[in-house]
């Protein structure tokens, strides 16, 4: 693919790379969100019968019976796909492609697997908060805690969809209910420290060559693709690369310093990866 050639050219020039990630990425991974597919009957059947739970983000943003009944799905969720996790290929070969360059992350994703796949904490931004912690549900203060270690405890002890009632996690000022830090509500704080350090990133590289390495982001995203678009758009030297299944949609305004991949991010990934090795 000639395209291919032109963008690894374009990374090796690059200052920086910047990725933008949703749920394209995580359906490459074998994590679907919104699928009843055979991943989530094996994993959520019991509760699919007991609550007439449709899919993962319908458990996620569920009003749960009880507190134990809320952490005994998230508790099972993050214990199979975090805990559970071992890096995928479209993982190592984004890796490979980034190689030594200077990078950040801004994804949708909420299930880590960007760190767990060795990407520095510290350079990701995770826009609608993480699986792998959790803060006040009123919220009373704004401190985001981590919640790993408890919900592989929870996961130990869950049954039937419930955790004991001992190991509900508490708010350490208020002593009320905890949530996971993902957004659902008005409760959802934004992760300060981590947008701080993407605006740093911005900073640094502003009129700088920088590659946007846009992954699995459906056409009318608002959240990441937009501003992204329009980061594009204001900054002269950066290049944008999008690799979706369907639309791309890429706006007239930036359609000389872009590239459009119809295509699967597993294959397509895999063979940037090697055109930027040769
Ligand atoms: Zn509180």
């Amino acid at each position: 693919m000639k395209e291919l050639k032109q963008i690894a050219e374009k990374i090796r020039e690059a200052d920086a790379v910047l990725v933008g990630a949703s749920n394209g990425l995580s359906i490459t991974e074998g994590l679907h969100l919104f699928a009843a597919d055979e991943a989530f009957q094996n994993l959520f059947g019991d509760l699919k019968v007991k609550y007439g739970l449709r899919c993962i983000l319908h458990g996620m943003g569920a009003q749960w019976p009880t507190e134990e009944e809320k952490w005994g799905f998230w508790s099972r969720l993050v214990h199979h796909y975090c805990s559970g996790y071992t890096s995928t290929p479209v993982m190592q070969n984004l890796k490979s492609i980034v190689g030594k360059k200077d990078y950040f992350i801004v994804t949708s994703n909420g299930e880590c697997h960007f760190e767990m796949s060795g990407f520095a904490p510290e350079k990701k931004y995770e826009v609608e908060g993480n699986w792998l912690t959790m803060q006040c549900a009123n919220p009373c203060h704004g401190k985001i805690y981590p919640a790993f270690d408890k919900l592989e405890e929870m996961a130990a002890e869950e049954q039937g969809g419930k955790i004991p009632s001992h190991l509900l996690p508490r708010c350490p000022r208020c002593g009320g209910p905890m949530e996971i830090h993902m957004a659902g509500g008005s409760w959802f704080l934004e992760d300060s420290d981590a947008k701080q350090n993407f605006h740093t990133f911005l900073e640094k590289y502003h009129n700088k060559k920088v590659v946007v390495l846009e992954l699995g982001i459906g056409p009318r995203n608002q959240l990441i693709k937009a501003p992204l678009m329009r980061l594009v758009a204001q900054e002269p030297e950066y290049t944008y690369v999008t690799i979706n299944l369907g639309e791309l949609l890429i706006p007239d305004q930036i359609q000389s310093k872009s590239f459009g991949l119809d295509g699967y991010l597993d294959p397509i990934l895999s063979q940037l990866k090697d055109v930027c090795q040769s």
